[in-house]
């Protein structure tokens, strides 16, 4: 029977760490988030992000534009971010309205204040084993994980299903960097059971309940399950078939209560270490 990754203990007593850090310095890390639109999960998720930086001691400013804001407006808005000396850290909340381009938006961003590491330079950095201290949020917190539970990846065989530029890439790099032996599945993976049954460790972000089967997973492997689907009824459900395979996996991370509440942890760690470069505190 696996153990059972409690996301929300380690994102708890990783948040405790970031407050009383933050007590202890003399300027405040600030967090300016943009949200386009009326979107009523992006609005969740931003109340949430801004009330997680205020209980940190952080300050949080937060921007609404209608959604039919144009292209170049939300362009003008983040150059007045990048240019404010008191904003350490820029978030565009995701998705942004069709007629805006997400990926120059995210280019717009000054890379030295992009929290989600979404930018290309910023992207490019992990690529190259050159990013030290900020990391795309999902991702860092699967690592922060993996070490509160004191599992290493170095020389494991792992399996990562998603290619998306938020999860499956940039976890694929980062694993790589920390010596892992990498394959990357996706939806036009032929025979994804033959790679995932081989693997050490599963990392799956797909979106698809239930997904992983007991089948697909080698005796002892440590599943990450990523993937978020809401039911009809508003319950939520992950990738892996947890029931099932937290029968014979060694460590196993529930949906939810997993990696879910590490995201929001691994911003706060995100902005507090822009804060801290800006200021020549690392
Ligand atoms: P995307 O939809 O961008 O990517 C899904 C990936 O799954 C794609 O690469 C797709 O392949 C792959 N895929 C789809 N079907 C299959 C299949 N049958 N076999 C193998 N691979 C398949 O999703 P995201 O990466 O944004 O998110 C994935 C999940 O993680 C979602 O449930 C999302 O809600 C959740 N999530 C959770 C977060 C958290 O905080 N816990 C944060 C971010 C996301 P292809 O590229 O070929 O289309």
């Amino acid at each position: 029977m696996a153990v059972i990754i409690d996301g929300k203990a380690v994102s708890k007593k990783l948040l405790e760490h970031i407050k009383s850090e933050t007590e202890k310095l003399e300027k405040k890390p600030c967090l300016a988030v943009i949200i386009v639109g009326n979107d009523s999960a992006s609005k969740i998720y931003v109340n949430n992000k801004k009330k997680t930086a205020l209980s940190l001691g952080f300050e949080s400013i937060v921007i609404e534009l209608p959604e039919n804001v144009s292209e170049s407006k939300l362009i003008e808005e983040i150059e007045k971010l990048n240019n404010a000396n008191n904003v350490n850290a820029i978030l565009v909340q995701l998705p942004l309205p069709e007629h805006i381009d997400a990926s120059k938006i995210i280019e717009t961003i000054k890379p030295e204040k992009d929290v989600d590491c979404f930018h290309p330079s910023n992207v490019g950095k992990i690529a190259v084993n050159g990013n030290g201290f900020v990391y795309p949020c999902t991702p860092r917190g699967i690592f922060s994980l993996l070490d509160e539970y004191g599992i290493s990846v170095r020389g494991k065989n792992v399996v990562v299903v998603g290619r998306s530029n938020i999860v499956g890439r940039p976890v694929a790099m980062m694993l790589l960097n920390k010596d892992a032996t990498v394959t990357v599945c996706h939806s036009k993976t032929a025979n994804l059971s033959e790679f995932t049954k081989r693997a050490d460790v599963i990392v799956s972000a797909v979106g698809n309940p239930k997904f992983i089967k007991k089948e697909m997973v080698k005796t002892g492997a440590v599943v990450i399950d990523v993937g978020i689907t809401r039911d009809r009824d508003g319950t939520l459900s992950g990738d892996v078939d947890f029931e099932n395979v937290k029968e014979v996996a060694s460590f196993i991370t529930p949906v939810p209560g997993g990696v879910g509440p590490m995201t929001i942890c691994s911003l706060m760690q995100n902005t507090l270490a822009l804060f801290k470069i800006q200021n020549n505190l690392l």
